[in-house]
């Protein structure tokens, strides 16, 4: 045990977060990041104007509390996200991993249980010890892919209060569709469950793919999340948000801090919203990217899934970690999910794509490769 471990143990800490590592994907100074699923296009221009303009006017008030309901945040984000929905049925926080946390406070904690679908979003498990609700680990078919029988079945077998469905899946990359949110649903009426539908990436879905949002009407523990730190390219200013039935967003206001979206926040996420036709070119240049990635990896002769994210998981390697470290030795940085041979790497600009492509081709043929 190391040195820092044993002096944690010393502390009183609470039973369930013994024995825990945070969260921690490397934060690594290497000239090409492609490992944490960023919007890898920069914030534009003329985004980046209309933040600094609102965040100027909003310091002007920084002296008073901020807006502690974002109404104006809120009904801008009904509005982009479209299918009827108003302003009481959204809510927001730092980051959609604030809003699962919060609706892990209100649904979740001690005595009760969530449901997650391994291989799936690594922080599930670490909000479940947080809140310390139970995190049970369901089941995938092989090749991660997951059927409306099968998921019902383990509602009805499990009853969690709670369940994570991931769409498209991290770090598969592959969409479920809706006849499983259906039939999750509907599995979990017996038992009440909350049905969570994780959709960080869905901007990234290919044409015609469609939303748990169309599920919504008549469904009041039906939740959808989405984020602002992917395709909008805003992870650092920390926005995440979700749709669900106005009782919902009642409910997150019985957890949450008092004033927990800052008026820096709401002004830049409210900037952004606003100037998004920029932001959504970028999308669709980065689509294209990950297509490309897709049927480079099958020439290579390697096994990408099926992606509908801005990121590609592939399979076919018999060394992972080896690859992995020549890529960053090339200056190209991906991420090792820990699944054996397999990578899961994000679209990056077309250079950043093609120094990755490259790079691991010349790494599979057994070449070292230099700094890109
Ligand atoms: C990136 C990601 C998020 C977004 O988290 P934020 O807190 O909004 O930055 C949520 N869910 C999944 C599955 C993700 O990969």
């Amino acid at each position: 045990m190391t040195d820092q471990l044993e002096r944690l143990n010393r502390l009183p800490l609470r039973t369930n977060l013994r024995g825990l590592t945070p969260y921690g994907a490397p934060q690594l100074d290497v000239p090409i990041l492609l490992n944490v699923n960023e919007n890898t296009h920069g914030v534009p221009a003329d985004v980046r104007a209309a933040i600094t303009e609102a965040v100027t006017i909003a310091a002007v008030g920084l002296n008073r509390y901020p807006d502690r309901e974002f109404t104006e945040l809120r009904a801008a984000l009904a509005e982009y996200l479209g299918h009827g929905l108003g302003a009481d049925n959204i809510w927001a926080a730092n980051g959609s991993n604030e809003v699962l946390q919060q609706i892990l406070q209100a649904f979740g904690g001690p005595g009760r249980t969530a449901l997650g679908f391994p291989p799936t979003y690594s922080m599930y498990p670490l909000l479940a010890a947080g809140t310390d609700t139970g995190y049970l680990a369901g089941v995938r078919a092989d090749g991660y892919g997951l059927s409306a029988e099968s998921a019902a079945r383990q509602v009805r077998e499990l009853q969690p209060n709670i369940v994570f469905l991931c769409s498209p899946n991290n770090p598969t990359g592959t969409g479920l569709g809706l006849d499983v949110v259906e039939a999750v649903y509907e599995a979990g009426e017996a038992s009440q469950t909350i049905v969570i539908v994780d959709e960080a990436y869905h901007e990234f879905a290919h044409d015609g793919t469609p939303s748990a949002l169309t599920l919504l009407p008549g469904r009041e523990r039906l939740i959808v999340s989405r984020t602002m730190s992917k395709a909008f390219a805003l992870a650092g200013a920390r926005v995440g948000y979700m749709a669900a039935a106005p009782e919902v967003t009642d409910a997150l206001r019985l957890v949450r801090l008092p004033y927990h979206l800052s008026a820096i926040t709401q002004a830049t996420a409210l900037a952004a919203l606003h100037h998004r036709v920029a932001l959504m070119a970028d999308v669709e240049d980065i689509k294209r990217q990950r297509d490309r990635i897709v049927s480079e990896l099958q020439r290579m002769g390697l096994k990408p899934a099926a992606s509908d994210s801005n990121y590609v998981f592939f399979g076919g390697l018999d060394n992972p970690h080896e690859v992995w470290q020549g890529l960053l030795d090339a200056g190209v940085l991906i991420r090792d999910v820990g699944i054996p041979g397999h990578l899961r790497v994000t679209a990056g600009t077309e250079t950043e794509t093609t120094a990755f492509l490259e790079a691991l081709e010349l790494i599979l043929a057994g070449h070292a490769v230099q700094p890109a």
